[in-house]
């Protein structure tokens, strides 16, 4: 019997303080990375655990019931979180979303809420505070979420199917719960939802076409993400991967499709509207069509460590910059420092070359730096 084999590498320990530069200069409101790419979304990832086992995100052979995650005293407290997420606003960061692992498994993420909904930009705007979650405690924690200021929340769903959807969480986890999570968050006001579908061949590519006819003419945004080769663990191969532009032909020639403009610089998603008016869908194209060049996003992990791409083999060690006493100033300008600094653009890059050097180096977990 031949066995599957995934290689995986523990990169939580691969980390460097990063340098508080002797000026502190003032944040601006306006930070450009060496790309001129201004930083403007903070992903936190407030858990790296998860109820579900996604085979392409936490394959149950590595994340089993030997696998070691974070203990508690690794994890930022939410008063950590919340002086990091003032830090980043004062450079210009206006969207937060809260991600994991799975979020909503992080005990009492309604108190974080309530503490990031009220910081405001430098020139007094409210923050746009979103949510990534599987929705299996959705339901029950929709109101909570809403009551402590969250806008809204996107819903990863695999499929409709519920014997596919089963299959991909792997936990044996029903669709019903989810589409009954995805309603009651609707009813409470956290919308406009974002539903969000990664794409396998051979796993759920069948399901394109029944999702877009399922979403379509609702409030709810189906949006297809192609499969990507985060982290080390999920045996990632280029032909299981469904570019967008399939997808949008599999959907349009059922349901007729035109492209659209996007919303702001920096949207990953290429949006197209159904021709007779019945709303819209997005795809994601990360691995076929790189969007790095209007890559604005910053993520900071469980641990309080700082990536610059979802690719990044390294984080920056904010936390320890927190606990040994460092000040906000120079916190802040430490980010500034790294942030000017930062050249990432592996998808872009993604090339035979390129994956030769990340053999050497694997890459960092999505569970635990987050979507
Ligand atoms: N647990 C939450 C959830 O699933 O919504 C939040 C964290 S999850 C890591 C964030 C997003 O990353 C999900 O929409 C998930 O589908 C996506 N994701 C995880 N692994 C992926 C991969 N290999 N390729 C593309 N998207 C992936
Ligand atoms: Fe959990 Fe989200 Fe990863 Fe699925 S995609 S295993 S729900 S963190
Ligand atoms: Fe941004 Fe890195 Fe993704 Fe490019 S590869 S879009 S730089 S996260």
């Amino acid at each position: 019997m031949s066995e599957k084999f995934i290689p995986v590498a523990d990169h939580r320990s691969l980390s460097r303080e990063p340098v508080v530069p002797a000026v502190l200069e003032a944040p601006t409101g306006r930070l450009e990375d060496a790309l001129a790419r201004p930083l403007q979304d903070l992903r936190i990832s407030v858990t790296d655990r998860c109820n579900f086992r996604c085979v392409y995100c936490m394959p149950k052979e590595v994340f089993d019931k030997d696998y070691r995650f974070l203990p508690h005293g690794d994890l930022l407290s939410f008063e950590e979180i919340t002086r990091i997420a003032k830090i980043f606003i004062a450079h210009g960061v206006h969207k937060i979303r809260l991600t994991g692992g799975e979020p909503l498994l992080r005990k009492n993420i309604e108190k974080l809420i309530e503490m990031l909904a009220v910081l405001r930009t430098p020139d007094g705007k409210d923050i746009d505070l979103t949510l990534t979650t599987n929705a299996s405690l959705l339901a029950r924690k929709a109101q909570a979420l809403k009551d402590a200021g969250l806008r809204r929340v996107t819903v990863s769903l695999d499929s409709l199917d519920d014997a596919t959807f089963r299959r991909m969480n792997d936990v044996d986890f029903p669709v019903a719960d989810v589409l009954h999570g995805i309603d009651v968050a609707h009813r409470v006001g956290l919308g406009p939802i974002k539903v969000n579908m990664v794409v396998k061949r051979g796993m759920n590519d069948q399901e394109i076409v029944p999702m877009a006819r399922h979403f379509k003419g609702t409030p709810f945004i189906l949006r297809f993400i192609e499969y990507m080769d985060v982290g080390s663990s999920n045996g990632w191969r280029m032909d299981e991967v469904v570019p967008s532009a399939e997808v949008v032909r599999r959907i349009g020639a059922e349901m007729p499709l035109e492209p659209f403009e996007r919303n702001y610089r920096g949207e990953t998603a290429e949006r197209w509207r159904y021709a007779d008016g019945s709303g819209e869908i997005g795809v994601i194209s990360s691995v076929t069509h790189a969007f790095c060049g209007d890559c604005t996003r910053a993520r900071l992990s469980t641990e309080g460590k700082l990536y610059t791409c979802l690719f990044a083999t390294r984080g920056h060690d904010l936390r320890a910059l927190l606990r040994n006493g460092r000040n906000d100033a120079e916190i802040a300008a430490a980010v500034s420092h790294l942030w000017q600094a930062r050249m990432d653009r592996y998808s872009e890059l993604r090339s035979a070359q390129t994956a030769a050097m990340r053999e050497a180096a694997p890459k960092v977990e999505m569970s635990y730096i987050g979507g």
